[in-house]
């Protein structure tokens, strides 16, 4: 069985998410802020599953241990299925190609400036067009590099018109799990673990994880 495993991401929110879910199976995790010269992999994939491919591999190559990638996004079907793979860089990435984006940036934190924008592309969608979903997906490679295991989960909702919550991280203030009426950022860790891509997609992850020799 494989006892440590280096989760390939810096961001802190996805490891604290990931790691009650992982450590009481018993395997041990460690994150990238733990390895020396850690390098964030250009996010290059065409989807959500190449990009977290290409994060396993590189990181599981580099340090030679077993390792995960994950990527994830939020995607409006309304709006093309943006911001999809884009969902971090969703705001700076309208900044640099579209000169009507009117926001100041400067003053936002990058979740902000993201949600900003992600309710002026939606300021007048009637709510049929606020659909949206999460997508995670994680991909297990082996200290040789080869992607051992790849699973994926969603979660469906609705982007509210106007962010409600403090928890959570990302869109979380804006999307509404409709079952509940409420944001995950004002569903609890626990229910957002039960409910969400990630914890859908780490289920799946973890039935295969069991059976991998290490
Ligand atoms: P990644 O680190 O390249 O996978 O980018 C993930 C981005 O997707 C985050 O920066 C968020 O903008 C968004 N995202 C992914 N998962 C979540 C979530 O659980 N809640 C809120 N936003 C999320």
């Amino acid at each position: 069985m494989i006892s440590t495993i280096l989760l390939g991401t810096t961001n802190r929110k996805k490891i604290i998410e990931m790691r009650p879910l992982l450590e009481p199976l018993g395997y041990s995790l460690v994150d990238l802020s733990a390895m020396p010269d850690h390098v964030d992999v250009a996010e290059t994939g065409n989807d959500f599953i190449e990009n977290a491919r290409l994060k396993a591999i590189t990181y599981a190559t580099r340090y030679r241990t077993w390792a995960i990638g994950e990527d994830s996004g939020l995607c409006v079907p309304a709006l093309g299925g943006a911001p999809g793979i884009y969902s971090a860089r969703f705001a700076r990435l309208s900044q640099e190609t579209d000169s009507s984006v009117t926001q100041n940036a400067a003053s936002l934190t990058q979740d902000e400036a993201n949600n900003a924008l992600l309710l002026e592309r939606l300021s007048n969608a009637p709510t049929a067009d606020r659909s949206a979903y999460y997508v995670s997906t994680m991909v297990l490679a082996s200290p040789e590099g080869e992607s051992i295991i790849e699973a994926a989960g969603e979660c469906w909702g609705r982007i509210v018109s106007k962010a409600r919550g403090i928890g959570g991280f990302g869109y979380d203030p804006l999307f509404e799990v409709i079952e509940y009426h409420k944001t995950f950022a004002e569903l609890g860790p626990s229910v957002k673990n039960a409910l969400s891509h990630r914890g859908r997609a780490l289920a799946k992850f973890l039935r295969l994880l069991v059976d991998v020799k290490g």
